[in-house]
């Protein structure tokens, strides 16, 4: 499969849709470890890139330039800590991208490493801190794992789906550690993790998107 800056727009269109549908239960979830506004956070961003990638000209769009544009406009969108985790993401799969016009599916895969650890690196969680890494991580794992199996690009995002839905339950057993809910320290435990719960949301839209 060739993915080129339309599919990756129609990718973002699809993510932006997924976390407006998700945004009460997100808002949820933050309300009982953090500040409640998670959802809001992720449907202000996503929207914003939403909206600058339609002002996009696609014939003579590279991906890293779509990419840098999504991390522009999730960045100037929100506030909340999320911002600049999914911002930084962004701007890594940029790069990861650079001079292609089109994404093979190693390159996708690329794409796909850069995001989650442009978010470890920004936010500088390991897993276990009860953050959106404890999804981002595994999901990445399993990815390359598949990818270099020799596994389609569906396949692949489908395998990173499932690490990232066991690796978001996982964060109920988690203490806090990383972030706002950190504060909360032992009250944390039983509760999911906002952000893990989102990324969880983000990476089913971009494997029904892209399948
Ligand atoms: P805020 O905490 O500023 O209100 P959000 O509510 O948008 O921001 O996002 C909260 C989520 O951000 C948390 O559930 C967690 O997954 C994630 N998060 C917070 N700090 C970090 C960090 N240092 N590294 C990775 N993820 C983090
Ligand atoms: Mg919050």
């Amino acid at each position: 499969m060739t993915i080129d800056a339309a599919d990756l727009k129609r990718m973002f269109d699809a993510i932006a849709g997924a976390i407006e549908a998700d945004k009460g239960r997100l808002c949820q979830l933050d309300g009982v470890i953090g500040d409640a506004d998670h959802g809001i956070a992720m449907a202000l961003g996503f929207g914003a890139v939403h909206d600058a990638l339609a002002s996009l000209d696609l014939a003579t769009t590279e991906p890293t330039a779509l990419l840098n544009t999504a991390a522009k406009s999730f960045l100037n969108a929100v506030g909340a800590s999320s911002g600049p985790l999914y911002a930084t993401a962004f701007m890594r799969a940029a790069s990861a991208v650079k001079g292609k016009a089109t994404l093979a599916d190693a390159d996708f895969n690329a794409l796909f490493q850069a995001l989650a650890q442009g978010i470890k690196d920004r936010g500088k969680a390991e897993l276990g801190e009860k953050t959106m890494i404890d999804a981002w991580q595994p999901a990445a794992e399993a990815a390359a794992a598949a990818n270099a199996a020799g596994k389609t690009l569906s396949e692949s995002l489908e395998a990173a789906l499932a690490a990232a839905e066991r690796g978001a339950e996982a964060t109920k057993d988690m203490i806090a550690q990383k972030g706002r809910s950190s504060r909360l320290g032992e009250r944390s435990l039983g509760h999911i993790d906002p952000g893990a719960a989102s990324a969880v949301t983000v990476i089913a839209a971009m494997k029904k998107s892209l399948a």
